[in-house]
């Protein structure tokens, strides 16, 4: 569906959808997890197809693609390796990677693991293990390999999807909750039920995850659904279009590609609920067509997203994470990319400096030419970018990059020093490779500054500071906060995941970081799907993610039940003086 597409096209669509859920079918579990278990094996049979789409639209490296969207990457057979002793060092592995054909759960608890005629004498640590797979036979230590296809970051909606098959029982059940003495003898619970037919408009940015995650949510509430995918990622729309009718109930599913004329035939028509990923400007679009109908929405927005750099920290761990949190997720055109930084005066040379040495570290000298970069998505959004760019170029504050290659629409890592705060690129997103960084005398100050902003999407906070970190968390109002890292709340940075082949890890001769290791553990955040993901304020309303998907789904209806007796007379009229007394 797509073009053609009028409003008269769309009120069909939506006449159909409504039909199917008022006859029931989709409120049934055995409905719910057919599809999830459909959109399941979607992505499955077709990883290679849906990275490729990515690498069309983005450019997107197929490491980051596999990270943050689809679980397929045949040359990652290993993902990590991790030292949990410690030490640093470890043998150099000269054997293959065996195979086992337990199952992980088997060496729950053990203190010692058969790896093929040997044992691993080992206090290991173990995350979760569901994911192991695969075990070095070899006596490094404490050593974690985790095959890549099996594991939890990998494919963000795969992963949502058989995490809502696994809940999705529970979350249908009603909750019981207690009841007060007013309504005695009563019984009193909250029953999740059906908005009914929905509508999910989705962003460019993360084609795949974006379209697809809030869909699951809308299925594993028991809605039907249509999903319009952002016509800018021509690709995974096509995808999209063409292949999700293949797996799911086509009744209760639907697809429609196309740009601002397929939108709006779609959003003058009446949904049970509307779910927006997108910019402010469109939200603001969305919202009053939605006000129409008094259409309930969920709005996932943007915003400029704040970074404070103390300078009691690891600058070199710092460094890292802000690299690839910024330009390790679509060159930066994420919701939740760090925007611009904070730092003290006397610090910010010293961070400059930092973060110089890790971006050639990990894009190399000419990072136009780095395939581990995406491209900026579209030549509007490049000259966007550029226009940006020439502007501080005239004000003199690009400390590094500044490079663009127009042709191939990439744009160097670029830092910025000392911005203005009336520069266009502090008063806009700037969704794309350029990162600012504004200098003040006392980090705590600050707090203000990013406070008298419209509320961003999410704040981090780099500290060893307590103290200022409590502060921060309580003070500083955003839609999510990470202290020490960036975007990890959402998703996993592709450096961490650079360890993508045996040889990459002999090369490392398993030193495998404590950064790693923390980060791994900092990482389990994302598959904690017990936190929201959402904004506040200009950042947008509503939330999702795990549960919270299911919840924006649902309609939480209150049911108390009484049965005949307790009665109470001073309830009902007349109201004598001495019922009034009482
Ligand atoms: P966009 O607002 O241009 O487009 C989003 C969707 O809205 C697309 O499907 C598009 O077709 C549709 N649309 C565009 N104009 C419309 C109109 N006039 N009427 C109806 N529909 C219209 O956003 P984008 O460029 O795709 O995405 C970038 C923005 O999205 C950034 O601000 C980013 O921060 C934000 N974003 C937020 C999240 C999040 O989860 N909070 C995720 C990704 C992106």
């Amino acid at each position: 569906m797509g073009k053609g597409f009028d409003g008269a096209r769309a009120a069909e669509v939506a006449a159909e959808l409504r039909e199917t859920f008022r006859s029931g079918r989709t409120r049934s579990l055995h409905w719910r997890a057919a599809q999830l278990k459909a959109l399941a094996r979607m992505i499955d049979e077709n990883e290679a197809d849906i990275a490729a789409a990515l690498y069309h639209d983005l450019a997107k490296p197929p490491t980051e693609s596999f990270l943050h969207e689809v679980p397929d990457a045949p040359s990652l057979k290993i993902l990590f390796a991790l030292d949990f002793t410690g030490k640093g060092s470890m043998p150099v592995c000269s054997k293959e990677i065996e195979t086992l054909d337990e199952t992980a759960e088997d060496f729950t608890g053990k203190g010692s693991m058969p790896v093929g005629s040997k044992e691993i004498e080992t206090s290991y640590f173990y995350y979760n293990f569901s994911i192991i797979r695969k075990i070095v036979p070899e006596p490094f230590g404490v050593v974690l390999v985790i095959s890549a296809w099996n594991f939890p970051f990998i494919s963000l909606a795969k992963e949502a999807c058989l995490f809502a098959l696994k809940k999705l029982k529970r979350w249908m059940k009603p909750r019981k909750v207690p009841t007060s003495i007013t309504t005695f003898p009563s019984s009193a619970k909250i029953v999740p039920e059906p908005f009914g037919v929905v509508l999910v408009i989705s962003a460019w940015n993360f084609p795949f995850l974006l379209s697809i995650d809030p869909v699951i949510g809308a299925i594993a509430a028991g809605n039907t659904v249509v999903l319009k995918p952002s016509e800018v990622a021509t690709a995974t729309s096509s995808f999209l279009a063409k292949n999700l009718p293949q797996y799911v109930d086509n009744s209760c599913i639907r697809v429609v590609e196309g740009s601002i004329p397929e939108a709006s035939a779609l959003l003058e028509q009446k949904w049970d609920k509307i779910f927006y990923t997108g910019s402010a400007r469109v939200g603001r679009i969305v919202m009053a067509a939605a006000v129409k109908h008094l259409t309930p929405l969920v709005l996932e927005l943007g915003g400029k997203c704040p970074v404070l750099v103390d300078s009691n920290v690891d600058i070199k761990v710092v460094a890292k994470r802000i690299v690839v949190g910024k330009w390790g997720c679509n060159s930066g055109q994420a919701c939740i990319a760090p925007d611009y930084i904070i730092t003290t005066k006397a610090f910010a040379p010293k961070l400059v400096d930092a973060l110089k040495i890790t971006l050639e570290k990990f894009y190399g000298k000419n990072p136009l030419g780095s395939t581990d970069l995406s491209r900026i998505v579209n030549s509007s959004h490049f000259t966007r970018l550029k226009n940006l760019l020439d502007e501080e170029k005239v004000s003199g504050t690009i400390v590094h990059g500044g490079q663009e290659d127009e042709k191939h629409l990439k744009i160097a890592p670029t830092l910025l020093l000392d911005v203005p705060s009336d520069a266009s690129i502090m008063k806009e997103e700037i969704f794309g490779p350029l990162l600012p960084i504004i200098t003040v005398d006392d980090l705590e100050h600050s707090f203000d500054v990013i406070n008298s902003k419209p509320k961003p999407l999410a704040a981090y906070l780099f500290t060893k500071d307590h103290k200022l970190e409590k502060k921060f968390v309580k003070t500083v109002s955003a839609g999510g906060m990470l202290i020490n890292d960036a975007i990890l709340q959402v998703t996993f940075p592709s450096k961490i995941a650079e360890v993508t082949s045996l040889e990459y890890l002999l090369q490392f001769k398993f030193c495998a970081s404590i950064c790693m290791c923390e980060s791994l553990i900092l990482g389990t955040q994302f598959t904690n799907p017990h936190l929201p993901f959402g904004g506040v304020g200009e950042s947008g309303m509503g939330s999702y993610h795990g549960r919270f998907s299911f919840d924006a789904f649902s309609h939480k209806k209150a049911v108390l039940s009484r049965g005949f007796s307790g009665e109470i007379p001073m309830r009902y009229p007349p109201y004598t003086p001495l019922k009034q007394k009482v």
